[in-house]
């Protein structure tokens, strides 16, 4: 490993952020199909119930970013003020939200954040804490992210058991 990976702890993408459906690392944008080795960073993102993977997709940073263009001013401020209070959280071994021990709760949902085969930073959120930012989103962003399913998701792969509520397409706009 050299030095600058290592002071930015980057590592390759581990097997169990690889595609489950695929058995292979995830090669392609699931919403433009680009090349993910060469559209900068992308985004991972699983939803799991225990160890059990129950959906999957990668996103790249231009097509997440037209999709949150999408979201509502209410939903963006909304997930923002909801990654706030991830702050006193984010250290500990719990759910990054509520601090909740991922030993006992009912699912978690994982955003990872890579480039050209590299992680860079892991955030996740249990599924309470998702239903209560879903529950969160204005009525305009949720048709929007359920439009978003239903156009890439038509016939759910087969691990995908309509997790309720659908996944949050990103857990909220990246930058302020
Ligand atoms: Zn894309
Ligand atoms: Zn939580």
């Amino acid at each position: 490993m050299g030095f600058r990976d290592k002071i930015t702890r980057r590592i390759p993408i581990p097997r169990w952020l690889h595609s489950v459906q695929h058995e292979l690392p995830f090669v392609v944008c699931t919403v433009c199909d680009g090349r993910l080795a060469t559209s900068g960073l992308f985004t991972i993102m699983k939803s799991f119930r225990g160890e059990e993977c129950i959906f999957e997709m990668a996103i790249c940073a231009k097509c997440a970013e037209a999709e949150m263009d999408k979201w509502s001013t209410a939903s963006r401020k909304a997930a923002r003020d909801f990654r706030a209070a991830r702050r006193e959280h984010q250290d500990g071994d719990g759910c990054e939200t509520c601090g909740a021990d991922l030993g006992t709760v009912r699912g978690v949902a994982v955003h990872a954040h890579c480039r050209a085969g590299q992680l860079l930073a892991v955030t996740h959120m249990c599924t309470t804490c998702e239903e209560a930012l879903h529950e969160r989103l204005s009525p305009k962003t949720r048709e929007e992210n359920d439009r978003f399913m239903r156009t890439h998701f038509p016939q759910p792969p087969w691990m995908y058991e309509t997790p309720t509520p659908e996944p949050v397409l990103v857990s909220g706009p990246s930058t302020p």
